[in-house]
């Protein structure tokens, strides 16, 4: 007989409104990488809010990196919720219709930078913990709240802090910092991240910035960097860079068949959010979701050189930059990323362009979609949705689960309640009222079947990296 969640449910809508005032607060806080007042703010609001939930809170701190918070509650097999209070750069401002840390309502969706990555669906996990206790009672597992503040940029002292204290890597479960919903209503069950490689591109031509009149004797940097970067992808804007894929393994039947079930919509989608007739190559439906899946990406992420201020300035620049950022599939190396490119470069008559480790490195983490733990979201979400889930080997973000989970084999899945149009690291991020608080429902309903899970120790141990050949489809 599956327990009611009646009085939890009501619960969760009695006091929305008074959570929606926390969040309010919380989204105050400008907690971007470069403001390290604002993040010391935002790690000690949290290490506060988690005191008030009754959990044992510690603020790890080391120099020159974000406090880490570790907030514990409840007994029993551990849940690990992977989570983050630092936001992406609001720039640029003008674009957003109300200011980024002054959060707005408007036509049931909550406005804010940070809104839904990740300060909205960390607070649902709080919250669920709340009513949870209020409504039900004691917890029936150990919730373990791992709260970073360098999970969007940098993120190298995640991996000292934990270890420095290696037991908050011990966990039998873990959540990917949230979850998301798709367009027609279904829930997204993502069991696997990206890695990730960010390098920096640099060239430096002539001693100095120099007078433009010299400009057909002397080698511009801008313009080596343009010629640099327009031999790393094709015509159609697909990456052109051989060793890219090194590691990459052909998808097996049965991981095809997960991906087979997810409508094209939920993909094609994604034309109309970014206003474009046609994805690069072409590529629609189970094509597209294939590539996102399978394939690592090939990113400029921005790129800067000579003057770009108000009135003219006529140099020749002496140096350019560019970055780029690959995401990773499973059994890829960040390291091998660097040397492909380099040795691109050198084939490519670039090779006075250096590349360099710019911020974070991490490989892929993928648990098997028909794992119990991903199981039991995939039940949490349908019961509180109403909807069929549907299920994706690997969201096509990054998140650092490999540098938490790895060590001790723990599988992870995503759960929770953002959507496409939610604009993560863009001007208008926010959340949908009704869905923040889907995902404070399933989390509560959650913690129950994720202490139900027959067999601890096999929960732990199915858990692999990829395991794509042991994958069956999901039932
Ligand atoms: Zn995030």
């Amino acid at each position: 007989m599956s327990p009611s969640y009646d009085g939890f449910d009501r619960t969760v809508s009695e006091r929305l409104p008074v959570w929606l005032d926390e969040l309010t607060d919380l989204c105050r806080i400008p907690s971007e990488a470069s403001n390290r007042a604002a993040l010391g703010e935002a790690a000690a609001w949290i290490a506060e809010r988690l005191r008030r939930l009754g959990a044992r809170v510690e603020t790890f701190e080391r120099v020159d990196a974000a406090p880490l918070v570790i907030g514990e509650i409840g007994t029993g097999r551990t849940l690990l919720a992977v989570q983050h209070y630092d936001v992406q750069p609001a720039e640029p401002l003008e674009l957003w219709t109300s200011p980024p840390y002054e959060p707005q309502v408007r036509g049931g969706r909550f406005y804010a930078r940070g809104a839904n990555d990740n300060k909205g669906e960390l607070m649902a996990r709080v919250w669920a913990v709340e009513a949870y206790l209020a409504a039900i009672g004691e917890l029936p597992c150990r919730l373990r709240f791992l709260v970073e503040g360098e999970e969007e940029g940098g993120g190298e002292n995640l991996g000292r802090y934990l270890d420095d204290s290696p037991w908050i890597r011990e966990a039998d479960g873990a959540l990917i910092e949230g979850g998301d919903v798709g367009m027609d209503g279904r829930p997204r069950i993502t069991s696997g991240v990206r890695g990730m490689a960010s390098l920096e591109l640099t060239v430096r031509t002539i001693a100095y910035d120099a007078h433009s009149s010299v400009a057909n004797i002397v080698p511009n940097a801008a313009v080596r960097m343009a010629q640099a970067l327009a031999t790393l992808w094709d015509r159609d804007g697909l990456p052109a860079v051989a060793g890219l894929d090194e590691g990459v393994v052909a998808p097996t039947p049965a991981q095809l068949a997960v991906l087979a079930d997810v409508p094209d919509a939920d993909t094609d989608d994604l034309l109309a959010v970014y206003g474009i007739e046609r994805f690069l190559g072409g590529r629609h439906g189970q094509a597209a979701l294939r590539a996102l899946t399978f394939n690592p990406t090939l990113n400029l992420q921005g790129l800067w050189s000579g003057y770009t201020g108000p009135g003219g300035k006529t140099i020749t620049p002496a140096e350019a930059h560019a970055r780029l950022d690959i995401r990773l599939v499973p059994k890829q190396q960040p390291a091998a990323m660097e040397r492909a490119l380099r040795a691109h470069l050198d084939a490519h008559g670039v090779g006075d362009v250096a590349v360099s480790v710019f911020d974070y490195q991490y490989p892929a983490w993928w648990t098997p979609p028909d794992h119990p733990l991903v199981q039991a979201a995939v039940r949490v979400s349908e019961a509180v949705l109403g909807k069929p889930a549907v299920q994706h080997l690997s969201g096509p973000g990054t998140a650092p689960m490999h540098v938490v989970c790895a060590p001790h084999d723990v599988p992870s899945t995503s759960l929770g309640g953002t959507d496409d149009e939610g604009r993560a690291h863009a001007p208008d991020e926010s959340i949908r009222l009704d869905y923040l608080a889907a995902a404070v429902r399933m989390t509560g309903r959650f913690l129950d079947e994720f202490a139900a899970i027959p067999d601890g120790r096999e929960l732990r141990r199915r858990s692999r990296c990829p395991r794509s050949s042991r994958l069956t489809r999901p039932a």
